[in-house]
């Protein structure tokens, strides 16, 4: 997969991507990431990216021209036909696991970053397939987000993960929060490990992790069960639960 970003800040992404299993995908060839500078693109002796906005107020406003440039540079210099190009800014849509599974699909994603008080509504509304947000508060720039999407993106494509990381038992993956993990000691100050991951026996370990997973789902993200996939156990156990009542420790 081909991940091109649009930023104004470039070497913002040498630490994030320069290190463990984003690196690891890349040098593997199963990841391509590449920065252009929507500044390279711009016009004039000063090269200015920004501008005041209309109807006044405060802060500078992204120019259009060099975004439809360094957008149109890249699309002319790939040649993907399964593509998006993604926005991102506070008024788009949450990022969630599942647009990650979503995005992996891809053959290639066009990221935009915005800084200073964001873009001319003309990127938005004619250049972006779609609005992402990474949540609902307001950074500084779409860098962050650009990493936290690449780096979401990149873990659901095959090869990305060793033996050692895995996504299916993550949390979102089923619609769920994943259930707690220990490893050695067994026992570590007096704190032990749940008897039931010493037992050997995997039905019953795959219940209490089951289990756990919904306890800790109703505790922390209820919203989560109104649309997770549950069997009709799952929901006997919910409403014990509910009632205060749990089993299996
Ligand atoms: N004036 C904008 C608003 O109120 O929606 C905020 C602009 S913000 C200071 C500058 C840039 O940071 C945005 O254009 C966007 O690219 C990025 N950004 C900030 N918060 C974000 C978020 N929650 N999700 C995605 N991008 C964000």
């Amino acid at each position: 997969m081909r991940i091109d970003i649009l930023s104004l800040f470039p070497a913002m992404f040498d630490g994030p991507f320069g290190d463990s299993i984003i690196k690891r995908a890349v040098e593997k060839g199963i990841l391509d990431i590449n920065i252009t500078n929507p500044r390279d693109f711009a016009q004039g002796k000063h090269q200015q990216v920004d501008d005041t906005p209309f109807g006044g107020g405060s802060g500078m406003v992204m120019k259009p021209e060099p975004v439809f440039r360094a957008v149109k540079h890249v699309k002319l210099h790939t040649q993907y036909e399964n593509r998006r190009v993604l926005l991102l800014s506070p008024e788009g849509q949450v990022f969630t696991q599942s647009k990650a599974r979503e995005l992996a699909q891809l053959d290639q994603l066009i990221l935009i970053c915005g800084h200073y008080e964001g873009f001319d509504a003309r990127i938005s509304e004619n250049l972006a397939d779609e609005i992402i947000s990474i949540g609902d508060y307001v950074l500084t720039g779409g860098e962050l987000p650009a990493m936290i999407i690449t780096d979401a993106v990149a873990r659901m494509l095959p090869g990305v993960l060793g033996s050692e990381e895995s996504a299916p038992t993550d949390s979102f993956y089923n619609g769920l929060l994943e259930h707690p993990q220990y490893t050695r000691p067994r026992d570590f100050e007096g704190l032990t490990v749940p008897e039931v991951l010493l037992s050997g026996d995997h039905a019953r370990i795959a219940k209490w992790r089951r289990q756990k997973s919904l306890e800790i789902t109703l505790r922390n993200r209820p919203d989560l069960l109104e649309v997770a996939e549950l069997a009709d156990e799952d929901r006997k156990y919910i409403e014990l639960l509910k009632q205060g009542i749990t089993t299996d420790k």
